[in-house]
């Protein structure tokens, strides 16, 4: 069965270049991927995909069809695919046997695809079959401010409990910015409210409490360092592929046979 990773992550966090590298990561291996772009309003892929929504639908064509913003013609995008998915897992079922994994990148806005009723069908519908795996990618520059970090792992939380899929925080463009305050500021929750001790508004005192419960969220969780662009850390991220895809056949799967 081969393994399938969506990427989600905030806008502009680096998911389709880090599309890019793990099909050139893969192809190199001899492990060419299936690879399925759900994003409908990318101008330019820089990857080859197997399948991909723009070849179906036309965004801007949605826009003006139905009178919708960006934001809308997205989200009515992939409603739209979501109701030929099924065609999508029967090709991707056909070639299951030969794949070792499958990528998908998701929309720009995070929202559109991990708080949409289409982005649940079709990551439910993946994971009913294949070990499916999130891997939430982070803006490691953006997001070395205390508040930033904070309320990016709040989000990512959010998302865990909401699939409860197998989960891989994906720590992107290392090159500008190393991950290892993150690092640090997940294995120790002192250091982190020694990040927020200058500090005494309304905020930093909740964060100080927050942090304190995120610290059995990080407990459990896979992450790895990655620079999409330079393709450092990427070896060590597929290593958290396979662990989260033992997590899947261990704790999701015995879960979803107990409920169908
Ligand atoms: P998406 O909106 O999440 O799909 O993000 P993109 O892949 O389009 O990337 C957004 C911007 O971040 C682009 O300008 C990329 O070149 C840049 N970017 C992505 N990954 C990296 C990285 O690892 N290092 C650096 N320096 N820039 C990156
Ligand atoms: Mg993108």
């Amino acid at each position: 069965m081969p393994t399938v990773i969506l990427c989600i992550g905030m806008a502009g966090s680096g998911k389709t270049t880090f599309m890019q590298r793990m099909n050139a990561h893969l192809r190199a291996q001899k492990q060419a991927p299936y690879v399925l772009n759900l994003d409908p309003a990318v101008s330019k892929l820089p990857y080859g995909t197997n399948i991909d929504i723009r070849d179906t639908i036309d965004y801007k064509q949605v826009m003006k069809e139905y009178k919708l913003g960006p934001n809308g013609a997205i989200l009515t995008a992939l409603n739209l695919f979501t109701t030929k998915f099924d065609q999508v897992l029967e090709f991707v079922d056909k070639r299951s046997e030969a794949l070792d994994y499958v990528i998908v990148d998701t929309p720009g806005q995070i929202e559109i695809f991990t708080w949409s009723a289409s982005g649940s069908i079709i990551t439910d519908s993946l994971a009913a079959t294949y070990p499916t795996v999130l891997a939430y990618i982070i803006d490691t520059p953006r997001t070395t401010s205390p508040a930033t970090f904070m309320s990016n792992m709040l989000y990512a939380c959010s998302i865990l409990y909401k699939t409860k899929l197998p989960f891989i925080l994906v720590f992107n463009k290392t090159d500008v910015q190393s991950h290892q305050f993150a690092v640090e500021w997940m294995s120790d929750f002192e250091a982190y409210q020694r990040a927020l001790k200058d500090d005494t508004t309304y905020m930093s005192s909740l964060m100080n409490s927050m942090s304190l419960v995120l610290d059995e969220f990080y407990a459990n969780l896979r992450f790895a360092g990655v620079s999409a662009v330079t393709g450092s850390g990427f070896d060590e991220f597929f290593d958290r592929v396979k662990e989260a895809r033992d997590e899947y056949y261990a704790e999701y799967k015995p879960e979803l046979e107990r409920i169908i």
